[in-house]
């Protein structure tokens, strides 16, 4: 019976960001926790802020007439207090704080995302409402008259004759008006009924159990022996798309629901594709359970509430699914785990990887990672040994791998082509044009700054001293992302004399324009930022591609990831080089991920695919890797370059970021700090301050300070130091009035 409890208080401010204590009420001795949600008094004006119970405490050296009472706790909600977990929530969010740098306002705020219990909520399902015999029947009609999102539900309806609305029109990509027609024609059904929100409910079905391969056993049997070891192993599995990875994990979470624990599964929002839902709901059935952010956030938080009360051996979702309280966790999936987005990008700016393994060390549990392009650093790891590494090499789904050639676009200009289309991809469109097959345009687009190259050689202008792209800025000056370095634009290229040397301006909404006219005849779709701000627009442009309404799609990197199209047996890749010269460390490997992945649209179907890569290097490493599909050799190049300029992970960099609205106060807390960390330790690798990329976003100021480190411990330190001073300043009223954020091996420029 604890008489005091310590609270974080839930706010933004790092003033604030210590335990204060309250006196807990009687009424709530028993069921406050570690972890606890409260409710608490806060200020002079006593207002309710929402806090965290990090600690209880009985003793407390202070006038107890002036403690505060913890108010009340939010309805229902009991917070961790069946189990330990909170005080293992507690421990990661201080981990968090720690080797990110954030408040633990915003720490515990991650871990232990708000959870509020909600009312029942009405599912709906569809369901087969004919005889199979009948069924078939018509699913020849349909095939007849090519209506394709009809056939596609029903094929899918007779594999599994009971599926949840929300399902089939968001992951299948069928729409209300064609449930409508199929349900008045008595083809299927639209149930209805109150349930207890699990998002999907399907009936486990008897699925043919696959014989494992003696390459898939060996991975689950080592995983398993390790976990019976007790220790939690990192596991690497490099397999390429269609090599059996999702069967190895399926099979490594019933080994471990066998021990009587629990699973999480993550993969990327993007990736998770109704196949693989399906997959696991016919092994796990209604005992797994999804998280995505389609769930409205009651529904969510049912999700949580059926986990902690052990209702689920398996959650699936992308990167916040990984804190789900389930209190006896044995065993951490993470699919596809090069994909950026399981780095968060706001504070705490953690990496799920590292996150999982923290998770897993407190829980002792184990940590599988698969991916056919495994990040840089998962793959440094599993060589030093740090990670075990297992290798797929066989694709089991059969299928030709698509044949995948180079466009020189420096051939073309000299050939007098200077289109966004080489010859090549002209001739291939125009051929799957006549065949009635489809074809994806692919413009890289992500995180490009916009550098400058040379059109005739391939030329780009690098930072001196970072050996990164130089970005192009207002005015035409050319500057380095990370050092700050400067140079007046360039006129003709250094190396060839060539005037043609310029920024890369095209996007697809001009590579659009530029098929309507040539191909007047072809539907062409688009997909990028622009076209899928509604909500549910991005599901309809798949979708309406996926039932050949198009036959061309062009897209930005949104279009690589998840879904399958049967009918695309081309791919162009319109520039290579965009994603090459981001202008950070990672822009090659994040170029030959997409390049591969992009590759991989093509043949999925029987019919063999072409690929074809355009870009003005076509002697980059990392092009050359991508269109023989080498993951291998990429890795042997590309650590070479990290090991010379220390790029993680052959060292760490952190990243120090000040924004303000008053650029003279950002620029001179700068300064201060880089003082600060040269005069603490001389030797140190301290790059900058240079302005960040988008130097005025929203009326914001940015400077960033990099600082490069063998030994992430030292980073570390300067982040503590950083604060200090941060907090000094402030204590002696001189608050720099500028906001401060670490990023510790960040993936992209700031
Ligand atoms: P990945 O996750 O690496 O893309 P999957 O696990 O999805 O690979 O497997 C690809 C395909 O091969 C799937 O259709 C799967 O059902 C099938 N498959 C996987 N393992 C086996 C096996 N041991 N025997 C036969 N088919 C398999
Ligand atoms: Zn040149
Ligand atoms: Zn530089």
């Amino acid at each position: 019976m604890s008489k005091y409890a310590e609270v974080i208080i839930d706010i933004s401010y790092n003033k604030l960001d210590r335990p204060f204590t309250y006196k807990v009420p009687g009424r709530m001795q028993d069921v406050l926790q570690p972890g606890s949600l409260v409710m608490v008094p806060f200020g002079k004006g006593d207002t309710i802020r929402k806090g965290y119970v990090i600690a209880l405490k009985d003793e407390f050296d202070y006038d107890p007439a002036k403690v505060k009472e913890i108010a009340e706790l939010p309805v229902n909600d009991s917070g961790y207090s069946e189990d330990d977990d909170g005080a293992t929530a507690i421990a990661l969010a201080a981990w968090m704080k720690n080797r990110y740098g954030s408040t633990m306002a915003a720490a515990l705020k991650t871990v232990l995302t708000s959870r509020k219990p909600g009312k029942p909520v009405k599912t709906r399902e569809i369901e087969l409402a004919m005889p199979r015999e009948e069924a078939e029947k018509q699913l020849e009609i349909y095939v007849r008259k090519h209506q394709v999102a009809r056939e596609r539900l029903l094929r899918e309806l007779l594999e599994v004759p009971r599926q949840p609305y929300s399902l089939v029109t968001s992951k299948l990509h069928i729409t209300a008006p064609v449930i409508r027609a199929m349900s008045s024609a008595g083809v299927i059904r639209v149930t209805e009924e109150e349930s207890f929100r699990n998002p999907v409910v399907l009936s486990k079905a008897e699925k043919d159990h696959k014989e494992l391969s003696d390459a898939q056993k060996a991975i689950v049997q080592g995983v398993l022996a390790d976990y019976d070891a007790g220790k939690s192993t990192v596991s690497l599995i490099h397999g390429i798309t269609g090599s059996g990875k999702t069967e190895v994990y399926i099979s490594i979470i019933k080994g471990i629901c066998e021990r009587g624990k629990k699973a999480i599964m993550l993969i990327p929002e993007i990736a998770l594709t109704y196949q693989t839902l399906l997959r696991f709901y016919q092994y796990f059935g209604e005992r797994v359970s999804v998280m995505n952010s389609s769930l409205s956030e009651s529904e969510k938080a049912d999700q949580w509430e059926r986990a902690r009360r052990g209702e689920l051996d398996v959650i699936i979702g992308p990167r916040s699914a990984l804190f789900t309280p389930f209190a006896d966790l044995g065993v951490i999936v993470i699919d596809e785990e090069h994909e950026s987005s399981y780095k968060n990008e706001s504070m705490p700016k953690y990496h799920t990887r590292e996150v999982a393994r923290e998770l897993a060390r407190l829980k002792h549990a184990c940590v599988v990672l698969g991916s056919a392009t495994p990040s840089l650093d998962s793959y440094y790891k599993a060589l030093t040994g740090e990670y075990r590494l297992y290798t797929l090499s066989e694709r089991l789904t059969g299928g030709t791998l698509p044949s995948v050639e180079i466009a020189d676009l420096r051939q073309e200009l000299k050939n007098g082509n200077r289109s966004i289309l080489s010859e090549r991809l002209q001739e291939l469109l125009q051929d799957r044009l006549d065949k009635g097959e489809q074809s994806i345009l692919f413009l890289n687009r992500r995180g490009v700054a916009g550098f400058v190259s040379c059109r005739s050689c391939g030329t780009v202008i690098k930072c001196p001293h970072c050996d990164i792209s130089l970005s192009l800025h207002r005015g035409g000056r050319l500057v380095c992302h990370y050092c700050g370095f400067e140079r007046p634009g360039v006129k003709e290229c250094p190396e060839c004399g060539s005037p043609y040397i310029s920024g890369f301006r095209a996007g697809t909404e001009q590579i659009e324009e530029h098929l309507k006219i040539r191909y007047p005849g072809a539907r062409v779709l688009r997909l990028d930022a622009d076209t899928t701000s509604r909500k549910g627009s991005y599901d309809k442009i798949l979708s309406s591609f996926a039932n050949r309404e198009a036959d061309i799609l062009v897209g930005t990197q949104m279009i690589v990831k998840g879904h399958d199209f049967p009918g695309v047996t081309l791919v162009g890749i319109l520039l290579a080089d965009m994603s090459l010269y981001a202008g950070d460390y990672c822009a090659a490997e994040r170029t030959f991920q997409l390049l591969t992945q992009a590759a991989g649209r093509a043949g999925r179907g029987e019919v063999p695919g072409n690929v074809v890569i355009q870009t003005y290097q076509p002697d980059n490493y990392a092009i050359e890797y991508a269109s023989d599909q080498d993951y291998v050799g990429f890795y042997r190049e590309e650590i070479r370059y990290r090991s010379t300029l220390l790029y993680p992970p052959a060292a760490h960099m952190l990243c120090v970021q000040m924004q303000s609205e008053d650029e003279d106060k950002a620029e001179k807390l700068a300064g201060q700090l880089r003082e600060l960390f040269v005069r603490d330790d001389p030797e140190a690798l301290v790059i900058g301050p240079a302005k960040g990329s988008l130097t005025k976003i929203r009326d914001q100021y940015r400077y960033v300070i990099y600082i490069k480190d063998i030994n992430y411990d030292k980073l570390v330190r300067c982040k503590d130091r950083a604060e200090a001073f941060l907090a000094y300043l402030v204590k002696i009223g001189r608050d720099p009035q500028v906001q401060v954020q670490f990023d510790f091996d960040p993936v992209s420029a700031y």
